[in-house]
């Protein structure tokens, strides 16, 4: 890959502030692109407004400037992508991919993937074309995913993902109208992002990313997922499990202790800038540990 190829991005959720959690991934995905010369953007992923925290891009920014991370271009919003979803999906439908999903929370308890019971049902373009025209709060609307897929990993190595074990056919557009972070992820990481450094909590929705995209004619990202790091509870950090706030924590040390977690080689730094430039100068993917998971007090 060549410099000017690069672009590698850092998505996080507005469900809450950014966590410690959370700068293992913004600043693995920020070393890998900057050691490459390549570009680095952020994209808030707030399509999910009932569980989004009010001024999120405000927040964030704050937050990621206070820390030294520099991104190109403004903040991507996934909000004002909604368009470009719609017509993937509408292209989905065309393909006959899509089919309308009536089940109720108690249909679905007990099982760990979809069941299936509307796929032959509801496989109706015209009626999943309504469905996708106007909300009827009812209804979700899934995608067929019957292949397996494999990717090479570049941190956690070989992965093979079987649709009857590891994933089903997933929602795309939710009961109340809202696009699924599947559909939104996997078509804004294949419009122009390169390389995707994240946590291995989502290395089982990677697979079913790969398949939309695969359906959709789009060309897929490369992945390095790096551990999730787990709290003293062995919790994995989120703000489920109210993870502290880095806005509350000391920045250098703060850095200095996500760099050493991340496998890298021992580096010191007076100040917010002397640090990025020794990362970037030091960044060795190939260091990173190839666990799924971390202890945040090693
Ligand atoms: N926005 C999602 C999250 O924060 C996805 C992150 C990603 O794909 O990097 O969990
Ligand atoms: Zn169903």
């Amino acid at each position: 890959m060549t410099p000017a190829d690069y672009v590698g991005r850092f998505a996080p959720s507005p469900t809450g502030q950014l966590h410690f959690g959370s700068l293992l991934a913004a600043m693995a995905s920020y070393c890998d692109a900057r050691k490459a010369q390549g570009l680095w953007h952020v994209r808030i992923d707030d399509i999910d407004p009932p569980r989004s925290i009010p001024n999120a891009p405000k927040h964030f920014s704050h937050t990621l400037k206070s820390y030294g991370f520099i991104w190109d271009g403004p903040l991507q919003l996934q909000s004002s992508h909604t368009k470009l979803y719609l017509s993937k999906l509408e292209q989905l439908n065309q393909q006959l991919q899509l089919f309308i999903c009536g089940c109720s929370r108690a249909d679905l308890t007990g099982h760990k993937l979809y069941p299936g019971h509307c796929t032959k049902k509801h496989n109706d373009k015209s009626a999943v074309a309504h469905r996708l025209a106007s909300s009827d709060r009812e209804t979700a609307v899934r995608v067929i995913v019957n292949k397996s897929v494999s990717f090479t990993d570049l941190i956690q190595g070989q992965q093979h993902c079987r649709p009857s074990i590891d994933f089903g056919d997933t929602i795309v557009l939710r009961k109340d109208d809202l696009f699924s972070y599947a559909l939104a992820c996997a078509v804004d990481d294949a419009n122009g992002v390169s390389r995707v450094v994240r946590g291995a909590d989502l290395l089982s929705s990677t697979a079913v990313q790969l398949a939309i995209m695969k359906l959709l004619g789009l060309n897929p990202p490369e992945y390095a997922h790096i551990p999730v790091v787990l709290n003293r509870d062995k919790q994995k950090l989120s703000k489920q499990t109210l993870a502290q706030a880095i806005d509350d924590m000391p920045v250098v040390p703060t850095l200095l202790h996500a760099w050493r977690l991340l496998g890298q080689q021992a580096i010191d730094a007076a100040n917010i800038d002397a640090f990025w430039r020794t990362a970037i100068e030091n960044w060795e993917l190939d260091r990173v540990p190839k666990l799924s998971q971390l202890d945040e007090t090693l």
